[in-house]
């Protein structure tokens, strides 16, 4: 049976590394910064790649390479590479395609440091942004100019949980010739996968879902191999590797992504149908309650709705931090993605140095609170809600 005719779970579990003279059965750390050449010949032959082999950890390292096969499973890549952190992954990816001159399309919602990358950072080099609004998808074309070289979205987006939709992207992407990456650490590959809808390259938080467990950092881009040389020779000659020790648990991991993500996603729902029918909740976000305004996108595009909540309470700013003041269970805490229901209220901390109006052009209200839905007995989380609420 061809491994590629494996379902999911099963190339979660089973695509790992050959075994060794040990035959152990879980696939074991590999703690070395360099491998050892046979003879002279060997060593020529595996520098100039005619020998596919691991030379050094910056490089590549047996159990980064098997963490990276798995995604590219899950996403359904031909290939990729692993980083320290998603920040790592996401800069490389650009710092490597682009050249000074460049220019991007991006929606207006995107990660915080993601936007610092554009605003901050990437100007220093003349690579200019231009932003859409997610909610206004009509108008990404109009952003295109000449020099345009990538296409960039999240979805869903953090924190406002807007969807955007990537067969759209996909069709605008192919039409001017750009580059499309989506970062897809919000949905995980169980329940979207970019690549189906014309994403050239897709990046992940690690940090988030994958590891699930809130213990470590690390980041992932996979895609189409021509690009993904480019960011490995970029990445391998300026050092953001992921660690060995990084990618041997975010490797058994994924061995479990598949029935995490479910019970997050089915906590999350009810968590969201609970908080649609409380009084003193304004408007609930989530991309499987019909009342989402881009219901029918989500349904087309991820097999279920996510972790991640966000929702309105009455009276602003005050009240939001006074929910997060009255929270006994759940964690404040700037992770998500974790067992542990995470809640924070990003119009007073994360997005605290935005105005008000560069807040509500990326759907954050004062009053918004985002809540990472973890894997705890749902009535406990829902109870903590309700009693910070009331
Ligand atoms: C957390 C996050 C990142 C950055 O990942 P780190 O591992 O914290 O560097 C990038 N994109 C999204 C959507 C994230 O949530």
């Amino acid at each position: 049976m061809s491994q590629e005719n494996f379902g999911f779970e099963t190339q979660a579990i089973r695509t790992q590394l050959e075994r060794t003279q040990y035959l152990e059965h879980s696939v074991p750390l590999y703690l070395s910064s360099s491998f050892v050449f046979e003879d002279a010949e060997d060593m020529r032959a595996s520098f100039t790649e005619e020998k596919d082999r691991n030379i050094y950890s910056r490089f590549s390292n047996p159990n980064t390479t098997e963490f990276v096969e798995k995604i590219c499973k899950m996403e359904g890549a031909e290939a990729g590479y692993a980083f320290a952190t998603g920040m790592a992954a996401v800069y490389s990816t650009f710092a490597a395609l682009l050249n000074a001159g460049d220019h991007i399309v991006s929606a207006g919602s995107v990660f915080g440091s993601t936007h610092a990358l554009f605003t901050t950072y990437f100007p220093k080099w003349n690579i200019q942004t231009s932003y859409f609004d997610i909610n206004k998808p009509e108008t990404i074309e109009s952003f295109i100019k000449p020099n345009t070289k990538i296409l960039y979205a999240e979805s869903p987006t953090n924190p406002a949980v807007d969807i955007i939709d990537l067969e759209l992207l996909g069709a605008i992407a192919k039409k001017h010739n750009l580059i499309l990456i989506i970062d897809n650490c919000f949905a995980t590959p169980y329940i979207q996968q970019p690549i189906k809808f014309g994403a050239h390259l897709v990046v992940h938080s690690a940090t988030k879902l994958i590891d699930g467990q809130g213990r470590v950092l690390g980041g992932v881009t996979v895609g189409s191999a021509d690009l993904i040389r480019e960011i490995y020779l970029f990445s391998r000659n300026t050092g953001p590797a992921l660690s060995p020790f990084n990618a041997w648990i975010l490797s058994k991991s994924l061995e479990t992504l598949a029935v995490r993500v479910e019970k997050h996603c089915e906590n999350a729902l009810k968590v969201a149908e609970f908080l649609e029918n409380h009084s003193k909740v304004k408007k609930v976000k989530y991309p499987f309650l019909k009342s989402h305004p881009q219901y029918e996108i989500a349904k087309k595009q991820m097999s279920l709705g996510g972790n991640v909540v966000a929702f309105e309470i009455e009276g602003g700013i005050e009240a939001g931090r006074k929910f997060l003041d009255k929270i006994k269970l759940c964690s404040l805490s700037a992770n998500l993605g974790d067992t542990r229901t995470i809640v924070t209220h990003p119009a007073s901390t994360t997005h605290s140095k935005l105005t008000v109006e560069e807040r509500l052009a990326v759907s954050i209200t004062d009053g918004l609170v985002r809540v990472s839905v973890g894997l705890e007995t749902v009535a406990d989380v829902i109870n903590d809600l309700n009693q910070a609420l009331n």
